[in-house]
């Protein structure tokens, strides 16, 4: 079987019924038998984090520590420009980042606007763990981490540091359209064989941005929403516009009431172009990935041109994903 069919067998059934659900209510019959090991993430440095995140599950058999160690991996590349290290940063030259983590139960933990720390997932699942809140942000989420004992560093490297001075010199300080060339949020999005999900987003955001902006990837339910009763999601593209459709808490109630995973997605993505003209314009990209609780999986981007990876134990796949518009 190729291997999208292979991702996708349950996903065209449909109804309720065809996927042996009489009903996907809260607290609704989870089926008892095992479910397929699967995780998916956005772009294609999501094969280094899938796979990274399947050796923890194989070694500890916790779900939560493979999706937060998948996204590490990411995180600390200093080829990437749009994810902790690495990243670019913003209009006042300092790198911050977003990230969120959410377990299939509801518990989550996120950061906005972190400064000079490289792992923001893990100082979001520490939110998560060992304060009473969700979210901390800014100076705050910067103090905490220190507190909980993550170093200091500097994430700028020689790379961002010059394009950074470079867009500094131009006359019109324009932010780079967010586009697939110049973009590589991470989402990463699992489940394992007892059918819990969970779920992990981090990004240092839109390059050259306002300090303080927040994007949709540290907010629970916009850059990613995970619910075991119905599925997970997680998104990447203008932030902007996700927040704005509570994109990844659509995706997952579409699942709930029976859409497969591709055409959830595409219902979010369809709901920005619809709504949201004003950014309906050629750089706009916006992108969902989504895992329903039978294990079906999807991805739908308004551009073309983004890419998703599953991995399961045959191994992974990178996909192209079928979009809106060229
Ligand atoms: N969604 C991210 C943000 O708006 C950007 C991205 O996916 O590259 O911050």
């Amino acid at each position: 079987m190729n291997s999208r069919r292979r991702f996708l067998k349950n996903s065209g059934l449909g109804t309720m019924a065809a996927l042996g659900l009489p009903y996907l209510s809260p607290g609704g019959p989870m089926p008892q038998q095992k479910k397929a090991r699967r995780f998916v993430s956005t772009w294609s440095h999501g094969k280094v984090a899938n796979e990274m995140a399947m050796a923890v599950l194989n070694e500890k058999s916790e779900l939560l520590s493979s999706v937060e160690e998948g996204v590490r991996i990411v995180e600390s590349d200093p080829d990437g420009r749009s994810v902790g290290l690495g990243g670019l940063p913003d209009n006042s030259g300092r790198v911050t980042l977003d990230a969120c983590i959410m377990r299939g139960n509801g518990a989550s933990g996120s950061v906005g606007a972190l400064h000079n720390i490289e792992h923001p997932i893990s100082v979001a699942r520490a939110v998560m763990e060992k304060t009473q809140h969700v979210m901390l942000v800014g100076d705050g989420a910067r103090k905490f981490a220190l507190d909980q004992g993550f170093p200091n560093k500097d994430l700028l490297v020689p790379e961002t540091r010059r394009d950074y001075e470079n867009w500094k010199k131009e006359e019109e300080l324009k932010l780079p359209p967010i586009n697939h060339e110049n973009h590589d949020t991470i989402g990463l999005i699992g489940m394992d064989e007892n059918g819990k999900m969970a779920g992990a987003c981090t990004t240092s955001g839109w390059a050259y941005k306002m300090p303080g902006r927040l994007g949709d990837s540290p907010i629970i339910g916009a850059g990613l929403f995970v619910d075991e009763e119905a599925g997970a999601a997680t998104a990447s593209g203008l932030g902007e516009s996700i927040i704005q459709i509570a994109g990844c808490h659509l995706v997952v109630e579409l699942m709930r009431q029976g859409m497969s995973p591709d055409d959830a997605c595409k219902e979010a993505v369809t709901r920005i172009s619809r709504k949201h003209s004003k950014w309906n314009k050629e750089s706009l990209q916006a992108c969902f990935i989504a895992l329903r609780r039978d294990g079906s999986v999807g991805g739908y981007s308004l551009k073309k041109g983004f890419q998703y990876v599953v991995t399961d134990d045959e191994g992974s796949e990178i996909l192209d994903a079928p979009y809106l518009t060229k």
